[in-house]
Formats: C-alpha cells, structure tokens, sequence
C-alpha cells in the first residue's frame, strides 16, 4: 500500500485517500480479490483502478526485472477499464496523459494509425490503463489481443451494464454509484465478489431534509404543497409520473398565484430546452415535470424536491432527491403517499396493474418480513420476478428513509397505514 500512497502524491498530487478508496484498493492489490465499490457520483471512483493501474504495473516490473535473465522480455500488466462512455473516457484519458501515464481509449471515432499505435502500444506491454465500452467486449479481434496480454486489473465502470466477460483477468472491480442490495447482490454474483469485496459509501447529505405524507387525493396534496411553494426560498422541482399530470398540476397551482413551468419528453425540443435554461437561470423558479426532467441538470441552489406522485423506484428517489441542495444549504425533499396512486404507478413501471388478489397476497408476505428496527430487511426475497421487483422497491424507498432520516417511527407509520399494516415488532 506505500506504493499506492506514492502513485497518489506523485501522479495524481492528492495528499489522502478518501471514503473507502484506501480500504477498496488494498482489496485489490495487497488481497489479490476481486471488489465492489459503490461510490456517489464524484466520489472519486477513477482513482480505485486507477492508482492499482499503476502500482500492479510497477510491482510486475520489479517482478519481472528481477528475474528479467530467466523472463525475457519484461511484461507487464494491463488494467482495462469498460467505460459505457465515449465523452467520459476520453476526459478521463486526457487526464492521465498530462499526468505522464500512458492511457488511452479504444473507439469506433478514432483514425485507424491511432488505433494501429494504441495495439501495439497495447501488445508490446507499454499500455497501463486502456478504456473501451462495453461492446468492444463482442470483437473478436479485439478479445484476441486481449489474450495475448495479461490483464492485472479489469475494471467495469457503471456496473450496471449488463455483458459477458470471458477474459482471463487476475482481478475485477466493479464501480456504480447507485446500487439497492439487490443490484448489489447480482452484480457479486455475476463478477465474483465476496461480501467483504464491496465497500460503499452511504449518500449522506446531511442538508437534505427527506419527508413523507400521506395525502390520499390531488386536492389533498395541493393544499400542503401550496404552502411549501409560498413560503420557498429557491428554485423547486415537482415530480409527477405522468406526462399529462404536469398541465394538471401547473393548472392546480395556478389560483394560488403560483406560475409554474411544465416539462416533459412529448414537449418539442425547442421548448425543453427554453423551459431548462429559464429554470437554470431563476431565483425561484417552479417546474412540474416528469422524471424526463433532470438529465442535464446541475443547479447547486435547487431548495425543494416535491414528489407529487410515488418514484418509480429507489434508485430513481435517490437520483432525484439528490438533486436538491446540491450547494450543502439546508434543503427539503418530500414526497406524497397515496394508495390511488399505486395502480398508475404498477402500469406505469410494468406496463399492466396487477390485480387485487396479488396484491393481496403480496401484502401477506410483507406482513412476515417487515424490516427489523436495526433496519434489515432482505431485498433478495422480493428478486424473483418483476411484480415483486417494482413492489419491492416501493417497499425499499421507505427502507431508505429508514436509512436517511434515521427517523425508523415517523418514516413507517405512514408506509403501513398505507398498505394497512400493523408492523409485527410493534407488540
Ligand atoms: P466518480 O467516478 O466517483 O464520479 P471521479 O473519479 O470522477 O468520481 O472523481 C471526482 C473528482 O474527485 C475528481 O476530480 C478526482 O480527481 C477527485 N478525487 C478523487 N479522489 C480524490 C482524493 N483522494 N483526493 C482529492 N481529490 C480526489
Ligand atoms: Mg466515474
């Protein structure tokens, strides 16, 4: 690891290691074991491959130099990095040539002489950290190369992506930004990673405010939303589920003085984008829109996040909720319950409404796998198909108020009330 701390000052000029990149990266070098490591984003992800990209490559040398009369020629290791990203790779490349290393990324926008260079590169073991995307991996010349060298290091970026990895590689890390316990769970099954392997950060941020309510009607939620918007100090967004909630709401809002913007993928383009830079631009602006909103937006002064309607799932919660407060000031999120809300929600997210027996039979289960008050809940059991996928994760956004808020009573009452629930650890 003194290597490591070496190539962290002397190429990339940072003084410590942050969150768990020291813990994640011993994992890789010093154990020899394949790693998970859920990082928000910015966290500082790169530098988990990248600092073992450097240090393996340094420890073969030696290795190799060593023995070099017996060995001959000195090969050296390659960390490959499968990035879905051709913008993110090329910055990430750029940064690490003007730190001396020789990086580069393999892609379909390159002229040929500079593919032709990058493989011998590549193939006379000079190249330490070489970025593709995820489709490389279905080019049989590619994987050809790939076996004639030896790969120290894979490292996937955004996890999530689904391929095949039939390379001979020495160790594999993985890196996501969000993953519940059950994406979690399936990507160690699927690259190999023991429990001990995966090492997150929770998204703490603690001026974020997180609430729910539980108000059954439109009208219900416009009166306790009202408030919220007169007494604003920022710019705020309203998240509803449907295209044509966003008219709705805006025309709710309207008799109370409250001019909101509307957004949504069926506007033209011309008009999304008017609507994305006034709303940039605002002190105090209020946008009604659908999850197609956001994208692109990086507002550090965003004071509210109003979930209208429930967030298709937890990781959708948490990337939207995360866009308040971006600034470190006091901010607050909250979001309505309604149980007139689920069919629209169960359509919405699986195309069709599950009927009233699942639901009751789904309920049932529930009631025997509440979470505990530490907070336990096994996610896994709710995997097997997609209705309890979707249902799981309306579960989970209320598992992770339990973990945010750290308000167990308040954040669950309103959970079981809403499906009519007693808890089992109440008695
Ligand atoms: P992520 O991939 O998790 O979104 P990045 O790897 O792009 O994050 O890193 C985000 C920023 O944090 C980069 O500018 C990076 O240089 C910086 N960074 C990462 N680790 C450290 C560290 N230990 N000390 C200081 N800055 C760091
Ligand atoms: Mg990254």
């Amino acid at each position: 690891m003194e290597k490591a701390r070496e190539v962290l000052k002397d190429v990339f000029g940072f003084q410590s290691f942050r969150l768990s990149q020291e813990k994640a990266i011993s994992r890789l070098i010093v154990d020899n074991e394949n790693a998970l490591v859920v990082f928000p984003t910015g966290g500082g992800k790169s530098l988990v491959y990248q600092v073992p990209g450097l240090c393996l490559d340094v420890s073969l040398q030696i290795t190799f130099h060593v023995c070099s009369f017996i060995y001959s020629p000195i090969y050296q290791g390659l960390t490959l990095v499968i990035s879905p990203l051709i913008a993110l790779m090329k910055d990430q490349v750029d940064s690490l040539v003007s730190r001396g290393v020789n990086a580069a990324s393999l892609d379909s926008t390159q002229p040929p002489e500079r593919s032709k260079w990058i493989k011998a590169e590549v193939l006379a073991g000079k190249m330490k950290i070489l970025y593709v995307a995820p489709e490389r991996l279905n080019n049989e010349g590619f994987v050809n190369m790939m076996t004639q060298v030896k790969i120290s290091l894979l490292a996937v970026d955004e996890a999530h992506s689904r391929f095949a990895v039939e390379l001979d590689v020495e160790r594999v890390l993985c890196l996501t930004a969000t993953a519940t316990p059950s994406v979690s769970a399936d990507i160690c099954s699927s690259f190999l990673i023991a429990k001990e392997g995966v090492f997150s950060t929770p998204v703490f941020r603690p001026n974020l405010s997180l609430r729910i309510e539980v108000a059954e009607t439109l009208d219900e939620k416009i009166d306790r939303v009202v408030p919220l918007l007169k007494t604003r100090t920022g710019p705020s967004i309203i998240y509803v589920t449907l295209q044509k909630q966003t008219e709705e709401v805006a025309n709710y809002l309207m008799p109370h003085g409250i001019d909101a913007m509307v957004y949504h993928a069926g506007l033209p383009s011309d008009r999304r984008e008017k609507i994305q830079t006034a709303f940039m631009e605002s002190k105090d602006g209020v946008v009604v829109c659908t999850i197609a909103f956001g994208m692109g937006i990086d507002k550090a002064d965003i004071r509210q996040v109003i979930h209208l309607y429930m967030p298709k799932s937890l990781e959708n919660y948490s990337q939207e909720v995360g866009r308040a407060g971006r600034d470190g000031v006091t901010s607050t999120c909250v979001m309505f319950l309604s149980s007139l809300d689920i069919p629209t929600l169960e359509g919405f997210c699986r195309g069709d409404t599950c009927s009233k027996q699942d639901l009751e039979l789904w309920l049932q289960e529930v009631a025997t796998k509440v979470p505990a008050p530490d907070g336990t809940l096994d996610f896994n059991h709710y995997k097997q198909g997609k209705d309890y996928d979707i249902r799981a994760n309306v579960l989970g956004l209320c598992y992770a108020h339990l973990e945010l808020d750290h308000g167990y009573i308040r954040a669950i009452t309103p959970f079981y009330s809403f499906y009519e629930i007693t808890p089992l650890n109440s008695s």
